[in-house]
């Protein structure tokens, strides 16, 4: 399986520091920055510092200690801005927009946190 990579995405340039970004959290392998565009009071965008696209490229080709840093960054970024529920929030949702039918924008993977308001249901 060959996967693509547009080393041109807004997202590889933030991650090259040639677009500035509202950095929550940045690790060895992961950056969290607040959207341009909310969608929600808070609106965290989660990255890995890779060049993956999508899951399949990702699992396939990011490594173990990659994929336990992007994780934990979204636990640590929930924790930081105070809505997980464990720690006495109100709750958000993660979602990450995967390919066309996905209406995946940025081809670089990523997920979104949503929270700070009632987000309703997922599906109509
Ligand atoms: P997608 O549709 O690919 O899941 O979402 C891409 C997201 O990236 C959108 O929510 C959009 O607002 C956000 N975005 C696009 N360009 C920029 C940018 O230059 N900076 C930041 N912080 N977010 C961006």
């Amino acid at each position: 399986m060959s996967y693509v990579y547009d080393d041109q995405n807004i997202f590889a340039k933030i991650l090259l520091g040639e677009i500035p970004n509202d950095t929550v959290l940045e690790t060895e392998y992961s950056l969290a920055f607040r959207d341009i565009a909310p969608q929600a009071p808070d609106h965290v965008l989660i990255i890995p510092k890779g060049p993956y696209v999508c899951y399949d490229h990702y699992a396939n080709e990011a490594s173990d200690p990659e994929i336990v840093d992007f994780t934990r960054t979204i636990g640590k970024v929930c924790l930081m801005l105070g809505i997980d529920p464990v720690s006495g929030g109100k709750g958000y949702r993660v979602i990450s927009n995967t390919g066309k039918n996905g209406v995946q924008d940025v081809q670089h993977l990523h997920v979104h946190v949503l929270a700070g308001r009632s987000l309703g249901p997922m599906l109509r």
